[in-house]
């Protein structure tokens, strides 16, 4: 459905949409104040959207599906009418594994970032930023455990000595079905492709 939208919106006929899409307002349904209204965003040429993630512990069900594609729509919308658009989704299970052992461990993760890497789960800086490989939200909960108490751990000893392993057994001491679960499954995750990036 979403690359349908997408071909559409890059038909021969892109210049007359182009002008369309400039002509014609976009009217959005404020929920606050129950009224259709037409957007206006704070700083011109801009737009902000923030959509709620992911419940990675809970069972996917259809209904699920209408958050995305919602946003996914809306998205679109917007940088069809010219908009320059950043979309922001949260996963907030990913943060409350970090936040959570990085206080058992008193110290602090100043930023998550996801990220594509090719070759890492997960990597950690001495400033306290802590990166995710994105495919990890496909992994099990388990698997998310281990790689936070993994990266948390390193904000305590930057290497993988026997110090580091009895660190992330202080937040984790189930780590070794975790990395287990990696290592049995690593390469399938590894496979998955991010879409490509919307025009
Ligand atoms: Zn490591």
């Amino acid at each position: 459905m979403c690359s349908t939208l997408a071909r559409a919106s890059l038909s021969p006929a892109r210049t007359r949409s182009k002008r369309m899409a400039e002509m014609t307002d976009l009217q959005l349904f404020n929920s606050l104040t129950r009224k259709l209204e037409t957007f206006e965003p704070v700083h011109p040429g801009e737009a902000r959207v923030y959509t709620c993630g992911p419940t990675v512990y809970n069972y996917p069900h259809i209904g699920n599906m209408r958050a995305y594609v919602f946003a996914d729509v809306l998205g679109r919308t917007l940088s069809w009418k010219g908009f320059k658009l950043t979309h922001v989704i949260n996963i907030t299970d990913v943060d409350d594994k970090l936040i959570n052992k990085a206080h058992e461990l008193g110290v602090e993760v100043k930023q998550v970032r996801l990220r594509s890497q090719s070759s890492r789960w997960g990597s950690c800086s001495s400033s306290g930023t802590i990166n995710y490989n994105w495919r990890l939200i496909l992994a099990p909960p388990h698997v998310l455990d281990y790689v936070a108490a993994h990266e948390v751990a390193h904000l305590v000893e930057m290497n993988h000595s026997p110090a580091f392993w009895a660190t992330v057994a202080r937040t984790l001491p189930d780590m070794d079905r975790g990395r287990a679960w990696l290592k049995a499954h690593g390469r399938e995750l590894m496979a998955w492709q991010a879409p490509a990036t919307r025009q």
